[in-house]
């Protein structure tokens, strides 16, 4: 039997997608490989609903996205102000801090997110270059106030990073309508394409802020000035070379981005809301609680649950036995406490309830009492009502 992967990334894919990543690889410079990285490039530009942007993809992981954000937009002694949801808002200030940023950090407790105006009062203050925010921290499942946050920074003049590795084509964002300087994220969540490529989408004042740097950008493989020639070059259909791009993987993308553009970015953004619904309600009806505070915060592409009186992270293995594989907890202070279930990409309500039955009939067997169906009673539900 083969499982469903529901993790918060990697995710399940399209078959169209595994299928480009079997396909004979094409040379670099083959004229059909420059129409497809063309052509995906477009296609990330429009997904993150950002015409005006530069686009990047490069081999890596969206770790790499990140520090190709702070690499570039950073110099030594910059102010930078990191919204901190979690581990991932941990990881941003360690990799802004790398590149010798002043890092001062606005956060909050574990399944809480920072409101915008608490933010607004840190950017009052002045002085900050730059604000980083991670719109869904997968640590923890909360979905950042991420429009107001974006909105605030460009009040007040700053650089705004948003780190979407969980939420790209998943969660509602519209970079150049709400002002957002760069969006970030790595294939193998809600974008639907396996490990191994960074993404990124760069405003011009972005781009403007990297050329007016003073000093050089501190690694060879992360500076923008080696990538920003072969993007434009592919994207213009000519040949280029500054290291070999991961041919397959970047086919397997243009696929996806079609598949997703397909769907339609506000159709797709509903999708995860009315999956994500059905999911809460599962969780409810079984008394379980999320790690997130209240529905405003909750994020749509992963639902972290803490695990009933009773219960341990033995239930991770459980779920498995039935078919379904979810995360335990990450968050440092609350790990052993909570599990994660991913519902991005190609998620519908196959596989919602598929995933409802299995942590239902895996939490009974543990010894939590709850009448059997009615968790998949109440996704059901929601799926007929949402
Ligand atoms: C997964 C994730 C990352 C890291 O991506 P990797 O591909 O594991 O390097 C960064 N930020 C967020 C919000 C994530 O969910």
């Amino acid at each position: 039997m083969r499982d469903l992967l529901m993790i918060p990334g990697p995710v399940e894919f399209e078959p169209e997608v595994l299928q480009a990543l079997a396909a004979p690889t094409l040379g670099h410079t083959d004229p059909a490989f420059i129409t497809v990285f063309g052509r995906a490039l477009k296609r990330l530009r429009e997904v993150c609903l950002a015409p005006s942007s530069q686009p990047f993809v490069v081999s890596g992981s969206g770790t790499l996205a990140m520090e190709l954000a702070g690499a570039n937009l950073v110099e030594p002694g910059d102010r930078a102000l990191v919204v901190n949801t979690g581990y991932f808002s941990d990881r941003m200030a360690k990799i802004l801090e790398r590149h010798g940023a002043q890092v001062t950090q606005v956060g909050a407790k574990p399944g809480e997110a920072p409101s915008a105006d608490e933010v607004e009062t840190h950017l009052a203050r002045g002085g900050f270059k730059l604000m980083a925010v991670t719109h869904v921290d997968t640590s923890t499942g909360v979905l950042a106030p991420v429009e107001a946050l974006v909105k605030a920074g460009r009040k007040h003049g700053v650089l705004v990073v948003v780190d979407g590795v969980c939420a790209t084509a998943g969660e509602s964002f519209h970079q150049d309508a709400w002002g957002a300087d760069v969006y970030l994220t790595a294939s193998q969540k809600a974008v639907g394409v396996p490990p191994g490529l960074a993404l990124l989408t760069v405003s011009p004042r972005a781009m403007d802020a990297w050329r007016k740097r003073r000093t050089p950008v501190a690694s060879v493989y992360a500076d923008w000035a080696e990538w920003l020639p072969i993007m434009e070059a592919y994207e213009a259909g000519k040949p280029a070379y500054f290291a070999t791009p991961p041919v397959n993987l970047v086919c397997a993308l243009d696929v996806s981005l079609g598949q997703i553009l397909a769907e339609g970015m506000e159709a797709r953004f509903a999708r995860h809301q009315r999956m994500a619904r059905a999911f809460r309600a599962a969780w409810r009806a079984m008394g379980l609680r999320m790690l997130p505070v209240s529905d405003a915060v909750t994020a749509n592409t992963l639902s972290a649950v803490y695990y009933p009186e009773g219960v341990d992270a033995a239930l991770v293995g459980r779920v498995k036995g039935q078919g379904i594989v979810v995360a335990g907890g990450l968050h440092p202070e609350l790990k052993t406490r909570y599990f994660r279930v991913g519902h991005m990409n190609r998620v519908g309500p196959t596989d919602v309830l598929a995933a409802v039955g299995a942590v239902e009939r895996a939490l009974i067997a543990a010894g939590h009492r709850s009448e059997p169906g009615a968790a998949v009673a109440a996704a059901q539900t929601a799926l007929v009502t949402g």
